[in-house]
């Protein structure tokens, strides 16, 4: 069986460093907003270009906790992919804002930039984008559409560590952006984890209170804050995998290229590939018409598959005010995909087996 992610094998490349890290934090006595944290948030911010890094629970709370921050009136909107990991609209919920759906372009499942303006009403104060699958979105007509109308961009950078939109790093490309430290994300901890980039002064000094009950000077609060911090421990662990990071990715684009080049089926749907070397390929995902037929075939040849995202956060129970909007490309994005095994630790053997499997499917459409 050809696994889909093996953290273990992830991580074991680490493990020296990793153990090391772990026990500086045990030795130190001190586990929760320390010198580990402050010099991973030095690293990463420098790392994607930004003045500030706050480093917090998780990539939900990043970006809420960002939303939050920009204290935008009550009935405001935030603009967001309809098609996207849950995690991007409930950040929009749970700031108290409302979220307005997009739809994605069809290759690239990314936010479709022309689709954007038709949705933006006075009470519109944001545009969140979402990196889907590794892959920076077309930020050149989302800025100038922020531009024109005074509206804030976040990135949701939880799937894009590394990945460049025209030599820029993802994370510095709006006006703050999220990340996740899942263990499964490019650069995962051993636990959960998150953090913001931003190069707004007051808003980084805001976001520090507010990770941590609305306080800088302890048990003195200055506003209604959360308590969402990342702790030593897993800053430790974030700080001895960053300097890796890039050779990770580097490894990810040359697997992808395998796939890219070897995958030859008439009714199967690869990402475009003309970013393919500015992606960070957290996912590498294609499309098929009859996709239950495709991932049999792939799963009894060996190959672990698993879909990114089975149902579209619109269709789910949680918004079910929302059941009934159409959103066609969107539902047909999630009808369609399956990912393929893809990470630093897959052999490119492993990648021409995948390919040898999907070339021989008996999957016309
Ligand atoms: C993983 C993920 C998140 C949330 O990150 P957590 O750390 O799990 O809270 C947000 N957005 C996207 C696109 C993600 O993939």
């Amino acid at each position: 069986m050809i696994p889909f992610l093996d953290l273990y094998q992830v991580n074991a490349p680490h493990r020296a460093r990793i153990e090391e890290a772990m026990q500086r934090v045990v030795q130190s006595g001190w586990y929760i907003l320390g010198k580990e944290v402050r010099q991973f948030e030095e690293q990463f911010a420098a790392y994607v270009g930004t003045r500030h890094c706050i480093g917090v629970a998780n990539g939900l709370d990043a970006l809420t906790l960002i939303l939050k921050a920009y204290d935008f009136a009550a009935d405001s909107e935030v603009i967001v992919p309809a098609n996207t990991y849950i995690a991007s609209i409930l950040a929009v919920t749970h700031a108290g804002l409302t979220p307005v759906l997009v739809e994605p372009d069809l290759r690239t499942y990314l936010i479709d930039p022309a689709l954007i303006e038709a949705q933006i009403t006075p009470r519109t104060k944001a545009i969140l984008v979402v990196h889907l699958y590794g892959r920076c979105c077309d930020m050149k007509p989302i800025r100038a559409l922020a531009d024109r109308y005074g509206l804030k961009i976040i990135e949701d950078v939880a799937q894009a560590h590394g990945a460049q939109y025209e030599g820029r790093m993802a994370g510095n490309l709006g006006d703050a952006a999220g990340f996740s430290f899942y263990p499964g994300k490019n650069l995962g901890a051993l636990g959960d984890g998150g953090g913001i980039t931003t190069s707004d002064d007051q808003l980084a000094d805001r976001l520090r209170h507010l990770r941590n009950y609305g306080s800088s000077i302890k048990y003195f609060n200055d506003y209604i804050g959360l308590n969402s911090r990342l702790d030593e421990l897993q800053a430790a662990i974030l700080s001895a995998k960053l300097p890796f990071l890039e050779a990770e990715n580097e490894r990810r684009r040359g697997l992808a290229r395998l796939y890219l080049d070897g995958i030859r089926h008439p009714d199967l749907t690869l990402p475009p590939a003309g970013t393919a070397e500015q992606d960070a390929w957290h996912l590498f995902v294609v499309r098929h018409p009859k996709r239950e037929t495709l991932v049999d075939h792939l799963n009894q040849n060996g190959v672990q598959t698993v879909i990114h995202y089975p149902v579209p956060p619109h269709q789910q129970r949680a918004y079910a005010a929302w059941n009934g909007l159409p959103f066609p490309i969107t539902e047909q994005i999630h009808r369609e995909v399956v990912s393929l095994p893809l990470s630093p630790v897959h052999r490119e053997e492993d990648i021409q087996r995948v390919i040898a499997v999907i070339n021989q499917c008996p999957c016309e459409r």
